[in-house]
């Protein structure tokens, strides 16, 4: 399926199968194999909890993987792509890969949705200038996302690894931070116009989802993520899924946490 199979209305899935800007270590390029085979199993049906049916909705168009010829030009190339498919008034899902993507994924949204809000659910704020010498590091995306001024808001939740740095950086920014230690279920934030979601899956537990490649202990539940994913009353035009480390899975757990969050993300982004 390519970009002429797409046409308005409908929900692009598309995988980033990279993680040469991962700092710590690699796996996360396999992801997006993983979350479809797991998508895919036979071991759950393709609906969501809202009742919302996936595997009988036309509408959901998987793109497969994007091929990268040369990893020092992927972050402009998944800018291209992303801007490509929502030019044929498609919304994307794109599903990860390290957090790098996210950047170029934001960037693209955020040319067509003007007063772009943000929700990102991550441990980590991902807000360094550089790392490693490297400013498309996993660890940056949201700065380069909010340095092109055109974000309205950043909303970031379940944080729980804010260094001094990043705080300077999220004060800089105008960032809003819900770190894990003040959250709470009844948390809700509300969002006046078109808003982007990015899931990092670390935000959740490590005993809910090993297969990340930085465990940070003491965050959401799966649960706890899926009922803030559903109480989100908000334009949703674009989300990600990402940081999923088959290296670090248990019998493939992980990978069937982010095909649940998939399904879930999907009926929302489907949702009129
Ligand atoms: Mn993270
Ligand atoms: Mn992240």
């Amino acid at each position: 399926m390519g970009l002429h199979d797409i046409k308005q209305g409908d929900l692009a899935l598309l995988g980033l199968p990279i993680d040469h800007n991962s700092s710590f270590m690699t796996g996360p390029a396999m992801g997006p194999q993983r979350m479809r085979e797991a998508l895919h199993c036979g071991a759950a049906n393709l609906t969501s909890e809202n009742g919302h049916d996936l595997g009988n909705d036309i509408r959901l168009k998987d793109l497969g993987d994007l091929h990268f010829h040369d990893t020092s030009t992927a972050i402009p190339f998944i800018e291209k792509q992303a801007e490509e498919i929502m030019a044929t008034g498609a919304k994307l899902l794109s599903i990860g890969g390290d957090h790098s993507v996210s950047g170029p994924l934001i960037r693209a949204h955020s040319k067509r949705y003007p007063d772009l809000n943000i929700l990102h659910f991550d441990a980590h704020s991902d807000l360094y200038d550089e790392m490693q010498g490297n400013r498309d590091s996993h660890a940056c995306p949201f700065a380069r996302a909010m340095e092109t001024g055109r974000v309205k808001r950043l909303v970031q939740v379940g944080i729980r690894t804010l260094n001094k740095h990043q705080q300077e950086q999220a004060e800089k920014f105008g960032v809003e931070i819900i770190a894990m230690k003040d959250w709470h279920p009844d948390i809700s934030v509300e969002f006046d116009g078109p808003l982007y979601v990015s899931i990092d899956l670390d935000v959740l537990d490590p005993a809910f989802a090993p297969g990340v490649s930085h465990h940070e202990p003491g965050g959401m539940s799966v649960r706890d993520l899926i009922n803030a994913l559903h109480r989100l009353d908000a334009d949703l035009i674009g989300a990600d899924i990402v940081e999923l480390n088959p290296h670090r899975d248990l019998v493939g757990m992980t990978a069937m946490v982010a095909a649940k969050l998939t399904k879930e993300v999907s009926a929302k982004l489907l949702a009129e």
